[in-house]
């Protein structure tokens, strides 16, 4: 099994041939569980062989329903067949010179198209690094550098990562802070927005959250505020209308930098090339991830030229930072994300999914919200007649449509999100039938 091609050859189909997992899936599970760290967990205890649109093949032959593209990653599908051609190609020309010793085109390239799409109308510079948390550390690091000042404001719910900065900057003490501390100082949170339980108005919520950045923080003493535009990990969502501009507004008159963290929800995936476009909001700094190459890992800061040049030559970078095989992945996706039409796939996946949900919520009162953008949807679960989050139902859910071949994410403080991210190639035909496993699901729970 292990020379199977992936990519959109491979059949979409939900196949099982074995009970999930199968028997070769649980021989390698058990060297995981011997050899790797028991700290880095498994959603869905399988080994897969290859991946292409909306499936991955497992070990055992099994053909399942990928709804999670990693996490939002292969927004292009995996081993999209422009990415494995600039690949190959950059793997066989060099492999790493490190971007501060001796430069190369692919970086400059990848900086030169995130300033282009990157929303705002003004100069812009990119710095490249590895992961979403990097980026979003070094968006800090540039923030405090440019304000001389050293307050951050995150939000509930918020996720940034899992390094020390970002996890302190994370709201959700199980499984990515309990027992990490200290985390570190200077990182003030305040309440978002969250329409289906605070049932404020965007400028409410948005007066909640200033008022208490003004008595607790001090605008004198605040270099950043960081939200994602639909928070991700906390449970996919999305603030009411007007609460970021509001923000935004109030930030810029006080001199503290506006950041977005669009690592889940950039790069087409809400049927935007980023989620800030359908928020009316301009953020100084933006940091990408995830959906930018198909796979490689890659991140960004990208923003307003006098914040970005403000760090000194030398106070940004790293060993691999913008690597020339993901920078390649990153142009061949970008490319194939505008050539392929793909944000109106995104669009178009959402109307599927509230068509699908909305019709079980009409006979289902525990759909208590369905939300998102684009191909970034989610249903929140409640318990019947209150708001009361269901998080057994939500488990039991993603074990059921896994036990049918069909891989959902789940999300949220409460646990009691599941959230929706096919690759935005994936068929109408297969996400239909991956979201009627999950219908099914529900209604057997
Ligand atoms: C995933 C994520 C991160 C962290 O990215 P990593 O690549 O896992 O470090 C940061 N911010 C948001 C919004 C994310 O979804």
């Amino acid at each position: 099994m292990v020379d199977v091609i992936g990519g959109p050859s491979l059949p979409q189909e939900r196949k099982l041939v074995t009970s999930i997992p199968g028997p070769k899936s649980q021989e390698i599970i058990a060297r995981k569980n011997a050899a790797v760290a028991a700290g880095v967990g498994a959603a869905l205890p399988i080994s897969v062989v290859a991946g292409g649109d909306g499936v991955l093949v497992d070990v055992d032959g099994n053909s399942l329903i990928d709804l999670g593209s990693g996490i939002a990653v292969t927004g292009v599908g995996n081993s999209a067949p422009r990415v494995v051609e600039a690949v190959q190609k950059q793997v066989a020309q060099f492999t790493h010179t490190c971007f501060t010793v001796t430069p190369y085109e692919g970086y400059i390239a990848v900086a030169e198209k995130l300033n282009e799409l990157t929303p705002g109308d003004f100069e812009k510079r990119s710095a490249l690094f590895n992961s979403g948390a990097e980026a979003v550390e070094n968006a800090i690091k540039i923030a405090r550098h440019y304000t001389k000042k050293n307050g951050v404001v995150v939000f509930d719910h918020a996720y940034h990562g899992r390094t020390n900065l970002t996890m302190g900057m994370t709201a959700k003490n199980i499984p990515y802070k309990d027992g990490f501390g200290p985390f570190a100082p200077e990182v003030y949170r305040v309440p978002t927005s969250y329409p289906f339980r605070d049932g404020l108005t965007g400028a409410e919520a948005a007066e909640v959250a200033l008022t208490q950045i003004e008595k607790q923080v001090g605008a004198s003493n605040l270099a950043a505020i960081i939200i994602e535009p639909i928070q991700g990990e906390g449970g996919f969502i999305a603030p009411a209308e007007g609460f970021l501009p509001a923000l935004q507004e109030w930030a810029t008159a006080n001199g503290v930098v506006f950041i977005l963290d669009e690592v889940q929800s950039g790069f087409a995936r809400t049927g935007q090339m980023f989620a800030a476009e359908h928020e009316g909001v301009t953020p100084d700094l933006v940091t990408t991830a995830k959906g930018i190459a198909g796979g490689l890992p890659l991140s960004a800061v990208t923003g307003r030229a006098e914040i970005m040049d403000s760090a000194h030559a030398g106070g940004l970078g790293g060993t691999y930072t913008g690597s020339p095989i993901a920078c390649a992945a990153a142009l061949a996706t970008i490319e194939t994300y505008q050539a392929d039409n793909l944000l109106a796939r995104a669009a178009r996946i959402q109307e599927i999914i509230e068509e699908v949900f909305g019709a079980l919520q009409q006979s289902d009162d525990r759909i208590g919200d369905i939300r998102g953008r684009g191909a970034m949807m989610a249903i929140e679960l409640v318990e019947s007649g209150s708001k009361k989050p269901n998080a057994t139902l939500t488990s039991a859910v993603a074990k059921a449509a896994a036990d049918q071949g069909v891989l959902v994410l789940t999300c949220g403080t409460y646990g009691n999100v599941i959230r929706f991210l096919p690759a935005l190639t994936i068929s109408e035909e297969l996400l239909r039938d991956g979201l009627q496993v999950v219908v099914d699901a529900i209604a057997a729970n």
